[in-house]
């Protein structure tokens, strides 16, 4: 089988051995060719993103005997290519409500949906960024990007990792390990990674929350040029106000224990955005009323201890 996923491509190198549950998992991973043809043919064709339904969703997580509520009764209908942001204070189920659209928890009450098909477990139709890299660290940022094709058998995985470190401005970088890169290449890796099999949804959480302030206005700033260009959905956490406003279409702003929806807010400022908008008198109208709601929210979470 030409396509067949060999380890022996990702050396233990970069100063980090390749574990052995990771060869475990490519083994059990090896795509069936008769998919390949279709996912590829699919990940050309995929130029919108996908629509995201989150209906009556509730998380609960229980510590020893006592139940938190991380999420409650969201609802939100998410546009194919639409931006939106999850804001709110720390702790208030921002992560829980992205994971479980992911499918990376099951929600304990209602579904989500993904193009009308439901989440249950993660897939290839959501891609993730974290706040820090999960990059393979034995691998260079070119065998990160090329992992996820070569797992679905995309016979193009090495254009498309070419093309996407073009897209994030590291191409001089394709052979150098994770930890030889600064914070913000890393996470421009986890972008191009995330992005390389075309998923019509990305979500990401807080991923420039790590980074000096002058890295995460460029970066934010990049992923609009990179949102642009994929058309993808996008869920984006953060508990920034101002990189909330600037990035999305839509904010939703969060309450705290129980996590639920406080309010929607409509980002009416125009496209492409520049962080001069920033200055305006209409982002700083956004800003004062999202800080008021938030400002609140943080308050019950200190009082709360
Ligand atoms: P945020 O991302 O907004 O900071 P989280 O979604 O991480 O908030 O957490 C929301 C609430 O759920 C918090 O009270 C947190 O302690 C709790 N929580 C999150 N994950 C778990 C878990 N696996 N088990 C128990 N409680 C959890
Ligand atoms: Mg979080």
């Amino acid at each position: 089988m030409a396509n067949r996923i060999d380890v022996r491509e990702w050396p233990a190198a970069g100063g980090v051995a390749r574990p052995r549950a990771f060869d475990r998992m490519a083994a059990s991973l090896a795509p069936k060719p008769a998919l390949r043809a279709d996912m590829e043919g699919a990940r050309r064709a995929a130029s919108v993103g996908a629509a995201i339904a989150i209906e009556g969703v509730s998380v609960r997580f229980k510590r020893r005997a006592v139940e938190v509520v991380a999420v409650k009764d969201v609802d939100i209908r998410i546009r194919p290519g639409e931006f939106v942001a999850l804001l709110g204070p720390s702790g208030c189920g921002k992560s829980t409500l992205l994971n479980a659209i992911g499918g990376l928890i099951a929600p304990t009450a209602g579904s989500v949906t993904v193009d009308g098909r439901g989440v249950r477990e993660p897939s290839a139709a959501c891609g993730f960024v974290f706040q820090h890299h999960s990059l393979f660290p034995w691998m260079t940022a070119r065998a990160n990007v090329t992992f996820g094709p070569k797992m679905l058998g995309y016979a193009r995985a090495d254009e498309i990792a070419r093309e996407l470190l073009a897209l994030v401005g590291l191409e001089k970088f394709a052979d150098a390990y994770p930890n030889q890169l600064s914070g913000g290449m890393q996470q421009r890796v986890g972008i191009a990674r995330a992005l390389a099999t075309r998923p019509p949804v990305l979500l990401m959480d807080e991923p420039f929350g790590a980074l000096d302030a002058q890295t995460r206005s460029i970066m934010q700033e990049e992923l609009l040029k990179i949102w642009s260009e994929f058309k993808t959905t996008v869920v984006f956490v953060t508990h920034d106000v101002d990189e909330a406003i600037f990035l999305s279409d839509r904010v939703f702003v969060m309450r705290a224990a129980p996590g639920a929806i406080k309010e929607e807010i409509a980002i009416d400022l125009g496209r492409p955005r520049l962080p001069d908008v920033m200055a305006s008198a209409k982002f700083g109208a956004l800003r004062k009323r999202v800080k008021a709601l938030i400002r609140h929210e943080s308050m019950k979470v200190f009082e709360a201890g």
